[in-house]
């Protein structure tokens, strides 16, 4: 019987490469590493992570990337399982309690219709319409529905649905708090692709989300009869004890030192197939600063970098330049991250919860800040008993500008925001600033164009796999699922290059 591509990677393990240790990679590395693929990952910096990135000092711990993360999707699960860091998952204290900044003030975002109802956030009019809205958009409506532009904006699409008002004060500042993105720059296709489906196929967001909700419900019922508290705990956001990285330490740790090669930027990569064998046809180069160039093969490519850094990459094949021309310019977010503490006596008006969101429009009322993390009420080892720690987020799309302004303006503003929001007196007694140039792609109106390129990529370039957070979502959980998928395709494309080494190899011998 001929050898199956699953022995024969266990006789000779196929080896494949991943450019980029951010948590899409790591995830990659870890799963191929997991069904017995030889893996090598090659990260720029000298440490992995990427947009996941914890610092501890002095007592504080914060987070300069990503703070918190859910596990909607199947992939993060299983993940979480299998590195056996469920113990270290840190869940938010009052995870519900979210603010949004209204007339300068923060208000508690409703978390039910009838808190909606009596909450102060929307007018009445507004109310009505999100009340008639299952009424207003049925099924039978599809005319209506279908005839939508397929590059709709996200304010577009949810001011048709629920107004101006819902678009300026909860969907302004929630994809300012999620994405550093605005409301009329965002495709709703690429931004919420969940939400534009249920349009497509209920007509109503309200209707198509309820009936979404009930029957994953069902299902989940007659699948898993877990405690009532596992199940609300899957739904929400969680940190890790120490932070996000604790999570990229552990996927490190279980990769191996010697497979994440740190400091080692990918300078190119060359696909050559002589036609004898189906593998080991990628070479890399990587450089670090203070090692010579080096050049390894491998029989397979995981791309995660971002498309900005993949543009800078020499890609061949055959010997002749791959040229990456084709590959659109993507805009990226410039936001800026400040760590503040302030003595608990100095907080006048300290708020419960996760914290608030500013929408644009808030502007006029003094506020410069997309939003505030209460990162210390949330997780409250993350700051000594005596003081508060706020992760605060200014730039994006609103204003790219300030995102780069130095860190003592930085800190009056955020000092201002907060006066105004939660009464603190006098100054932070630490600031901490973290600038990232490229914090978010974004998925623009013309993002088709983007997805196009990298299928290309993906098409022209035999065992070439692009993953990470240019690709079907920005969330940390969304990233780990893109890489989880990348590393499935690897695995059926080396077993099926196997099998069709194998094929070459007997129909040779009959000759
Ligand atoms: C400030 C901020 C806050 C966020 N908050 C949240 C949040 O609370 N919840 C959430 O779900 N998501 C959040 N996100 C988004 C989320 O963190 C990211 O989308 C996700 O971590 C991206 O992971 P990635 O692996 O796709 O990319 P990245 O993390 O960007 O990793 C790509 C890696 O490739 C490396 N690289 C680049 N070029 C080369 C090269 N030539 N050779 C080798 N390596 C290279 C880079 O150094 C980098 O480490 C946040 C993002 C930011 C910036």
């Amino acid at each position: 019987m001929a050898s199956t591509a699953k022995e024969d990677r266990k006789g000779s393990a196929k080896r494949v490469a991943v450019v980029g240790a951010g948590v899409s990679g790591l995830a990659a590395a870890y799963k191929l590493k997991s069904n017995g693929v030889n893996v090598m990952i090659f990260e720029a910096e000298g440490r992995a992570g990427g947009k996941l990135r914890s610092i501890s000092q002095d007592g504080l711990i914060w987070d300069e990337g990503a703070n918190t993360m859910t596990e909607s999707e199947i992939e993060v699960k299983s993940l979480l399982d299998d590195l056996g860091i469920r113990e270290k998952q840190q869940f938010p204290i009052s995870q519900n309690k979210r603010y949004i900044a209204r007339n300068g003030a923060p208000v508690l975002i409703p978390s039910n219709p009838i808190a909606l109802i009596k909450s102060n956030i929307l007018s009445a009019q507004s109310k009505f319409q999100i009340i008639l809205e299952p009424l207003l958009w049925k099924k039978s409506d599809s005319a209506k529905v279908s005839d939508t532009d397929a590059n709709e904006s996200v304010g577009g699409f949810f001011q048709r649905h629920f107004g101006k008002e819902v678009v300026d004060f909860l969907i302004d500042p929630f994809v300012a708090g999620t994405s550093a993105g605005d409301p009329e720059s965002l495709a709703m296709r690429h931004s919420f692709p969940e939400l534009w489906n249920l349009e497509k196929r209920h007509g109503s967001v309200i209707a198509g989300a309820i009936k979404s909700m009930l029957s994953a419900k069902k299902e989940k019922s007659v699948e898993t009869k877990g405690s009532s508290e596992k199940k609300h705990r899957q739904r929400g956001s969680f940190s890790f004890f120490g932070g996000m990285q604790t999570l990229v330490d552990a996927l490190c740790k279980e990769l191996g030192k010697d497979q994440v090669k740190l400091k080692s930027k990918v300078l190119s990569l060359a696909y050559s197939h002589e036609g004898k064998s189906a593998l080991e046809n990628w070479s890399l180069i990587s450089a670090s600063n203070r090692d010579k160039p080096r050049s390894l093969s491998f029989d397979a490519v995981i791309m995660t970098a971002p498309l900005c850094n993949v543009k800078e990459m020499k890609i061949t094949k055959g010997g002749n330049l791959f040229s990456l021309d084709f590959l659109p310019e993507v805009s990226y977010l410039p936001l800026s991250v400040i760590i503040t503490t302030f003595k608990k006596e100095n907080v006048k008006r300290p708020l419960v919860g996760f914290g608030v969101l500013v929408p644009s429009k808030e502007q006029q009322n003094g506020l410069k800040t997309l939003g505030t993390l209460f990162s210390s009420m949330m997780f409250p080892d993350r700051a000594p008993n005596n003081l508060y720690l706020y992760t605060t987020f200014v730039g994006g799309s609103r204003n790219k500008e300030l995102a780069k302004a130095s860190r003592d303006e930085l800190k009056q503003i955020v000092t201002s925001d907060l006066r105004q929001l939660l009464g603190v007196e006098g100054e932070p007694t630490f600031v901490n600033h973290f600038f990232w140039s490229k914090a978010f792609p974004l998925y623009g109106r013309d993002y088709d164009s983007v997805l196009a390129a990298i299928e290309k990529m993906e098409k022209n370039l035999p065992g070439f796999f692009y993953a990470g957070n240019h690709r079907g979502g920005l969330s940390v959980g969304k990233s780990i699922a893109s890489g989880c998928k990348a590393a499935e395709l690897v695995i059926s494309y080396l077993e099926n290059s196997s099998e069709e080494r194998l094929l070459k190899e007997k129909s040779s011998q009959k000759k």
